[in-house]
């Protein structure tokens, strides 16, 4: 059986984990459950780390606490990590606490979503999106 590389969002330990244990997958560091039905927030590091060596997709939204867009898109990008639970891991990151992460990943304007696949940056979509376009735009 394939196993899939899944770092930790809590301690940023790089798993591996079997394709038909990835509902129930724990962090062997730290106990948390790799995979869930919820948008995690996430910081610059376990961004980088989870970005570079996640075997399943990862979508970042990248947004504000001042942004508008992004606070109409929260609970829709958390309605769609629910639908999307075991294909792909939806993370947030807030580019005001981790304003070095908007320069890395050259986000210009918030809300962006990007979606990486085993090592790189697949696509990217800016401007605050409904869950059901958002599941679809995950693909
Ligand atoms: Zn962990």
């Amino acid at each position: 059986m394939a196993a899939k590389k899944l770092t930790c969002l809590e301690c940023a330990q790089v798993n591996r984990v079997p394709e038909e244990k990835l509902a129930a997958a724990k962090c062997g560091t730290c106990g948390a459950k790799l995979v869930s039905t919820k948008a995690i927030e996430v910081d610059f590091a376990t961004l980088q780390k989870a970005a570079r060596n996640d075997e399943l997709p990862l979508v970042v939204d990248f947004w504000a606490p001042w942004c508008g867009p992004c606070k109409m898109m929260g609970p829709e990008f958390a309605r769609a990590a629910g639908t999307l639970s075991g294909k792909a891991r939806l993370v947030k990151l807030n580019t005001e606490e981790h304003q070095k992460a908007g320069q890395v990943y050259g986000i210009r304007g918030i809300p962006t979503m990007v979606r990486f696949e085993g090592g790189k940056e697949k696509k990217r979509q800016s401007g605050a999106m409904r869950a059901a376009d958002i599941v679809s735009w995950v693909g």
